[in-house]
């Protein structure tokens, strides 16, 4: 796996621990040995999955001489956030394109958790309609950008392309290592999936290496069908950027549908139970989004006995906590 001739910029704290999860093990009453990788505490403004995707997009952002990075998401997109920061550490000036994808959000939606912290980080906010087209969005940011003389790079909804992913090849090669160094034996990976770039470097990277875990990735899209065929198409690529001859096997990448509710971004008890779960099992912080979700998942795989007793799996931890004060109306509890 030829990481190396890809431009990179250091941007993450790793490695990121790997930490028994041990708290929700016991309720649960037994079954796997459970543990937690922190991609939560990358460091960059609040941290999370997308810093390793950026440590290459913007690595190739600077070897093309930018001087501006444009994204877009959904309004409490955590990889606008970490964008945001990731182009103020580069001196980067950054031109966010977010979305209202998801419907009835109460007041401050707008305004606070990963919003705030983009204001906060100096970039141009630009809030558009659901329905709007992003690409060509971005393209208009970028083109703006161009009259006055910029040289925007354009980064797509969650940093998953062949670059971004590459992250996420990397942190297949730290989590092998962490496991050797301490002999333990992965069998599962669980984590949320989305735009398919850290499933898709992860499951891609994983089988490079040789090694035999299994990346499961849950669906928060509310379209598992369309989320497995992103993953599929962006691994396969990430793997022949890497070097690989030979297709990906089908079982390289498994997506679970189920756990996302009605649609993307939309709260679910299964969700808001596990955040609360965790929170009192463990002092750990999941999001309404994303890793709330993966982990209602993750509980319920284990109670469908769908793990051995002696198999250890790893919940790999996303981040997202900022957009947890975009959500107070389905997380806050007295109870
Ligand atoms: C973006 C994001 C994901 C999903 O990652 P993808 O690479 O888009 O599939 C999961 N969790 C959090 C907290 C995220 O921000």
């Amino acid at each position: 796996m030829d990481l190396a001739r890809f431009p990179r910029v250091r941007l993450a704290h790793a490695p990121t621990p790997l930490e028994p999860l041990d708290g929700l093990r016991k309720p649960l009453g037994g079954g796997p040995r459970l543990w937690v990788k922190r991609d939560d505490a990358t460091g960059l403004a609040g941290g999370g999955n997308k810093t390793r995707k950026l440590e290459y997009l913007l690595g190739a952002a600077l070897a093309e001489g930018a001087d501006c990075v444009v994204t877009t998401g959904g309004v409490q997109s955590n990889h606008a956030r970490q964008t945001a920061a990731a182009a103020a550490r580069l001196g980067l000036a950054c031109e966010l394109v977010l979305t209202r994808v998801v419907p009835d959000r109460p007041p401050g939606y707008e305004t606070t958790g990963n919003v705030l912290l983009e204001h906060l980080l100096g970039a141009r906010v630009h809030i558009r309609d659901g329905d709007t087209d992003r690409t060509a969005a971005m393209d208009a940011v970028a083109d703006e950008a161009r009259a006055k003389g910029a040289k925007p790079y354009i980064v797509p909804t969650g940093g998953s392309n062949r670059t971004g992913a590459l992250g996420y090849a990397r942190a297949a090669l730290e989590l092998v290592g962490q496991a050797a160094e301490r002999d333990l034996r992965i069998d599962h990976v669980v984590h949320a999936s989305s735009s398919g770039g850290t499933q898709a470097g992860l499951a891609a990277g994983l089988h490079l290496l040789g090694h035999p875990a299994r990346v499961t990735g849950v669906d928060v899209e509310a379209d598992a069908a369309a989320t497995e065929a992103g993953v599929r198409a962006l691994a396969s690529e990430v793997a022949s950027a890497l070097g690989s001859r030979k297709p990906l096997p089908e079982a390289v990448v498994q997506v679970l549908a189920g756990h996302a509710g009605p649609a993307y971004g939309v709260p679910t008890g299964a969700m808001a139970a596990a955040v609360r779960r965790v929170a009192r099992t463990d002092g750990l912080l999941l999001d309404p989004v994303y890793s709330g979700k993966a982990m209602a998942g993750l509980i319920a795989l284990t109670e469908q006995g769908a793990f051995r007793d002696d198999e250890n799996v790893v919940f790999l931890h996303t981040g997202g906590m900022p957009s947890i004060f975009a959500y107070g109306d389905s997380l806050a509890t007295t109870t």
